[in-house]
């Protein structure tokens, strides 16, 4: 499946739909319709436990959307996050030069200087529609805007979320009464105005990013406590060397890649591998996983060291999330930009220190729902229709409540009754037109694991069918243990096991 035919697909089930699409849309912007909501809120639910509720070292926060403009001054937004772009002569077509270096010479063109481009520009006589480019310009991915009714009161809509947790380290620190080693953990929305929005979710100009910002005391960049949790876990990885010498991935454990010095840090390797078995225990098909290094040429000019967490998508592998080895830059940065103080008092040594941020997940929640629904997206199934195999903690509902017959009113009187014992519980959809094969196929195609169906042996007996989405067996329970079944399902236990 191509990512045109899932953007059809989202489109056609509801999950996603280009922006105010009667008006033609908006390139870069998309509204999530009734289920895409329900999946992207449970994509960011499973984060959130992972990464804060099942964690004493992290605290949350959430930031506005537009902030002072100080802190991208500080952060060095406004002078330095931009795209290089080329422009065609005679229409001003613009296009992102490094994407488009790529897509016409294969070759990688990220971090490329202006004079590079412009120099294979000449040499390979490269148009666009038969038009010359000019000269490559660099242009600010920021959007600008005012703030209240007088204009040149300049503010951005943040591009990223990272850096409302700097300015608020003192704070949230003081608050929530963290000892170093801690992070600080924020979903949100960021935009970016992007050149050329393109490969619908995976690139657009409103996006929602989850990101953690792990701090730890400058003397101790290198000891993790919790390496020993995951040394076990094994990835597909291509170091910075291997992508010189042109050599494929290749696979190991945490442990090796460590001790053969491929990652050196061990905090850096701690959260590659968190990560990787955050989207491995939600079913994500990890043969489509990879940890790539930056190049030196991509790397920012402050980033110790910089992996991706990469998926191969149907337009090759691209970068997931990134999680950067930032050392103390921000904190620093946001220090001497405010005049405020943001270290760290250390009771042990009685002194005062800067943190460094030995790592910085930041993961993209839009191009996560790719990554799930591709993975999940199942049309060889030999029922003939697509399933949706999403994992039980992402379905958009878990359960489906149908009458056998829409016109027996004492069968969707019952149907309604286990509706409402379940609706408190999980999501519940009710559906009680159509044939019931018709109503079993339209639940598969959008992911949801049971389906409850109510027929004339429960108005005697008080048992119902359960069926389960991935195997289509059938078994009967009655609705007297429905609740104490849908919890087992939803902790995890097997089909077979709660039955
Ligand atoms: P790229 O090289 O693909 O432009 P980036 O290196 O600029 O990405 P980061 O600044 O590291 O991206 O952003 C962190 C994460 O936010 C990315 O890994 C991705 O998941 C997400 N993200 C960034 N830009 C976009 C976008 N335009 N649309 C959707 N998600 C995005």
């Amino acid at each position: 499946m191509n990512i045109e035919e899932m953007a059809a697909f989202c489109k056609r089930k509801g999950f996603v739909y280009p922006a105010a699409e009667i008006y033609g849309g908006l390139a870069g912007f998309f509204d999530y319709g009734p289920l895409g909501v329900e999946l992207k809120n449970n994509i960011k639910s499973a984060w959130w436990k992972t990464h804060v509720h099942n964690r004493t070292d992290v605290a949350g926060i959430d930031g506005s959307i537009i902030t002072n403009p100080q802190v991208w001054v500080a952060s060095g937004h406004v002078a330095n996050f931009s795209d290089l772009m080329l422009t065609t002569k005679k229409s001003k077509t613009k296009v992102r030069a490094d994407q488009f270096i790529e897509d016409q010479l294969k070759v990688p063109a990220d971090g490329m200087s202006a004079e590079e481009i412009n120099n294979l520009v000449k040499e390979h006589k490269l148009k666009l529609n038969g038009e010359d480019f000019e000269e490559v310009k660099d242009f600010n991915l920021m959007f600008e805007t005012n703030v209240g009714p007088v204009s040149g009161s300049s503010a951005y809509l943040r591009p990223e979320t990272a850096q409302s947790i700097f300015p608020n380290f003192r704070l949230v620190q003081e608050n929530a009464r963290m000892k170093l080693p801690f992070g600080i953990a924020q979903i949100g929305k960021a935009f970016r105005n992007e050149i050329s929005p393109r490969d619908f979710l995976f690139r657009c100009r409103e996006f929602e990013q989850m990101e953690l910002e792990y701090f730890v005391h400058p003397n101790e960049v290198n000891k993790c406590p919790y390496i020993n949790e995951v040394k076990d876990v094994k990835v597909q990885y291509v170091s910075a060397y291997m992508q010189e010498k042109d050599e494929k991935e290749k696979s190991g454990t945490i442990a090796e890649l460590l001790k053969q010095n491929i990652i050196t840090s061990e905090w850096q390797a701690y959260w590659l591998a968190t990560e990787h078995e955050w989207f491995a225990n939600l079913g994500a098909n990890m043969k489509k996983f990879r940890l790539r290094q930056h190049v030196s040429t991509e790397k920012s000019h402050y980033a110790v060291d910089t992996w991706d967490l990469e998926y191969n998508f149907p337009f090759g592998w691209k970068e997931l999330q990134g999680i950067a080895n930032r050392g103390d830059y921000d904190l620093k940065q946001h220090q001497e930009t405010s005049k405020k103080e943001l270290s760290y008092f250390d009771q042990e040594s009685k002194e005062k220190v800067l943190p460094h941020v030995v790592a910085e997940p930041s993961q993209g929640v839009d191009r996560a729902f790719l990554v799930f629904l591709f993975d999940a997206y199942d049309d060889k199934d030999k029922r003939g229709f697509t399933v949706l195999k999403l994992h039980r903690t992402l379905a958009p509902y878990k359960v489906a409540v149908f009458p056998l017959l829409s016109n027996k009113p004492e069968l969707v009187k019952k149907a309604t009754e286990v509706f409402e014992t379940l609706r408190d519980q999980t999501t519940v959809f009710f559906d009680k037109t159509g044939a019931i094969g018709r109503r079993y196929a339209r639940q598969d195609e959008i992911g949801t694991p049971l389906g409850i169906t109510i027929d004339f042996d429960t108005l005697e007996d008080g048992t119902v069918t359960i069926r389960d989405r991935d195997t289509t067996k059938q078994v009967r329970a009655k609705i007297d243990d429905l609740q104490m079944i849908v919890m087992k399902y939803l902790q995890g236990a097997s089909f077979d096991e709660i039955l």
